[in-house]
């Protein structure tokens, strides 16, 4: 049996639900408000309480906006740890939809899981040492090094590295309520909103914002890239959707690493190694289930 799976792509702001096995499957989504996590954690439950009655799930993938706590051991495992977000911080998260359903459940961050999504139908297909990155309200990074979802102390947290920042240019002093000016300070979604006075969708093509926010992303990739060695890096999310953007990066990553890389992936087509999401705003729930998919196979050896 292969099976049939359970995904929730759980983000700060919406829920999505779906059930499935692969892109061409992937059926009856549902999209709800985040609100408390009773209520929140509740429609889900409810929601493959009736998709169990139809067809018998083999598992469910939970990708979780975070922190949250993945070390098998720990008491808290499955927990979203501490977290800003009103009412979210120290909620079981696991323990209360495998409570409810008795299922296997895979669980990791909304990015890890969206990377895990790529490596099995997008992107990322054949390759073992990837980045996920997603520019949107916040920034968030994931990825597999060694065929391995990257997950150790807790899991990684790209979008606060920090970089140069020049204040004589970018006056601005960043938005993240724990580092101000990290990368997510800088260039996040809700970063851009603050600094210019309206939302990335509604700033032109021309605004000389997208110049600078070229600028913060190809800093962090270059560090990235030196750092882990990916084969690959794939950006989502909501700021990415200025198609003029990617070219201005790659460009700029190409000049600040200076040929110091000497790869023809990224000498010579960096457009093929800089890439958007090929399952485009879909790599969310359908990494929710691969998760899904990579714990039922788990349990079968
Ligand atoms: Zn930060």
């Amino acid at each position: 049996m292969s099976g049939l799976f359970g995904g929730i792509e759980a983000g700060g702001t919406k829920f999505v639900c779906a059930v499935g096995a692969s892109p061409e499957d992937l059926c009856e989504e549902i999209r709800f408000d985040t609100t408390t996590p009773n209520e929140t954690i509740s429609r889900a439950i409810e929601y493959f309480q009736v998709q169990n009655s139809k067809e018998r799930l083999a598992a469910i993938g939970i990708a979780s906006f975070g922190p949250v706590d993945l070390r098998r051991s720990s008491p808290t495992y499955g927990f979203i740890t501490f977290t800003p977000k009103t009412n979210w911080a120290h909620t079981d998260f696991v323990g209360a939809i495998k409570g409810a359903l008795d299922i296997p459940i895979g669980f990791n961050t909304d990015v890890n899981a969206a990377a895990l999504g790529e490596y099995r139908w997008g992107a990322a297909r054949g390759l073992n040492n990837f980045i996920y990155l997603t520019i949107g309200t916040g920034i968030g990074g994931g990825g597999m090094i060694n065929g391995k979802l990257l997950n150790g102390l807790i899991h990684p947290e790209m979008g606060h590295i920090f970089i140069p920042h020049d204040t004589k240019i970018d006056p601005y002093p960043g938005i993240c309520p724990f580092h101000h000016n990290c990368f997510e300070g800088l260039a996040s979604g809700t970063a851009l909103r603050d600094r210019w006075g309206k939302p990335a969708e509604a700033l032109s093509a021309e605004h000389r914002a997208w110049e600078l926010e070229a600028h913060y992303i190809a800093l962090a990739l270059v560090n990235y890239i030196v750092t882990l060695s990916p084969q690959r890096i794939i950006i989502g999310g909501g700021v990415m959707g200025q198609s003029n953007l990617l070219p201005v990066v790659h460009e700029k990553v190409k000049r600040m690493l200076n040929d110091y890389i000497q790869s023809p992936e990224i000498t010579e087509e960096i457009e093929n190694y800089i890439v958007l999401p090929g399952l485009a705003d879909r790599a969310g729930i359908l990494g929710a289930i691969a998760l899904a998919e990579q714990e039922y196979r788990s349990l079968q050896q």
